[in-house]
């Protein structure tokens, strides 16, 4: 329970009159009236004694904390000297502010260190990345310096050798620039009517060659629907199906089956990728979103992997308000599946 100034001086003020009227009706000679008087005036005395003396104790503190405060300039502290001044019990009031406003620097504390935290570790990860196909370029090209450019054979293996590192070097910084512009938020998103249906024969048609050559089969399904329009950007949306079928074919089964199944709900269509390929296990379920999470990582670099595939594909979609979910089956296959809202009306006018 706590009591404002006002209210303890007023009991304090009852209490005073009380006791003094008491005594004083001991005293002979005194009348009612008298007492009457003296009650009056001690009470209101007594009143206007106690509360300033409180009140002036009080906010002397107050302004003096108040002050300090400015002085500190902070900014995010959202309370006002008037409405501090105004308020029936200004200490408390200071108090729970002040502890608002500890809770919230102390969580922002602890996110600036795991931001911090996430800094260094993705700087070791990218360094380390860069190293990889850098060191194996060069070593292949020092080799033939060395001399066995004269042989014809090896002069052309180890070309292609230095070639390959370097097109994967190529496609991981495409990767980190695509990932810095989408987290930064610099990447604009133009949303338009899309037919994703058509979009997803389009991305069928460009890795037609690369399904082949694994005896994979690309399907979609429902297999009469005629089109599926959705409000999306049209590039970064053929991003993600292109990324999330690439994977399909990279680490499905040989003569494996993809379906990319497009189903109408209320008021969007959800999308999924399903494989039957060799699933993944729940412990890494979670964490292949990650930036450079890889379950097999010599699998996923040997198929031209930056590790980066599935994080793109979440942070597109984020921005499309929309999320990505995965579920597998060890031995089954995985599904991907996220959804896009109904192309606009007010668009296609
Ligand atoms: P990468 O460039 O290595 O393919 P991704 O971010 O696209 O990176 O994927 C992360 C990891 O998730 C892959 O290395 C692979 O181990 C796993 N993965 C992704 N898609 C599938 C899938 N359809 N089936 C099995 N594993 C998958």
């Amino acid at each position: 329970m706590s009591f404002s100034p006002r209210t303890i001086a007023f009991f304090l003020a009852v209490l005073i009159t009380t006791i003094t009227v008491v005594f004083l009706s001991f005293v002979p000679g005194v009348t009612a009236a008298m007492l009457f008087v003296v009650g009056v005036s001690c009470l209101f005395g007594s009143f206007f004694f106690v509360f300033y003396t409180i009140d002036i104790l009080v906010f002397r503190e107050v302004e003096q904390i108040y002050k300090t405060i400015q002085k500190m300039k902070i900014r995010d502290f959202d309370i006002s000297r008037k409405s501090l001044i105004r308020s029936v019990n200004p200490i408390k009031r200071l108090n729970s502010e002040i502890s608002t406003y500890v809770t919230r620097k102390q969580q922002e504390i602890d996110e600036l260190k795991k931001m911090e935290q996430f800094r260094r570790e993705f700087l070791a990860d990218v360094s380390h990345e860069l190293k990889t196909p850098i060191f194996a370029a060069q070593g292949f090209i020092h080799t033939l310096l060395d001399g066995a450019k004269e042989d014809p054979k090896v002069l052309d293996r180890f070309l292609n050798k230095a070639a390959k590192s370097l097109d994967g070097l190529d496609a991981l910084v495409r990767d980190l620039v695509t990932l810095s512009q989408v987290e930064k938020g610099d990447l604009k998103m133009h949303f338009e009517n899309i037919d994703i249906k058509h979009i997803t024969e389009d991305i069928f048609e460009q890795l037609e060659s690369k399904a082949q050559s694994r005896g994979v089969t690309l399907k979609i399904k429902p297999k009469d629907m005629q089109s599926a329009w959705v409000l999306a950007d049209k590039q970064r949306i053929s991003q993600v199906i292109t990324n999330l079928v690439d994977n399909a074919i990279k680490y499905g089964k040989e003569n494996g089956k993809i379906i990319v199944e497009i189903e109408e709900e209320k008021k969007y269509y959800q999308i999924s990728v399903e494989d039957d390929g060799p699933g993944i296990a729940p412990e890494h379920l979670a964490r292949i979103f990650e930036r450079f999470y890889r379950i097999d990582k010599s699998r996923s670099r040997e198929t031209g992997g930056t590790g980066l595939g599935l994080a793109i594909v979440k942070h597109i979609l984020n921005a499309h308000h929309s999320k990505i979910s995965v579920t597998s089956k060890i031995d089954k296959g995985t599904r991907f599946t996220f959804k896009l809202p109904f192309a606009s009306q007010e668009l296609s006018r």
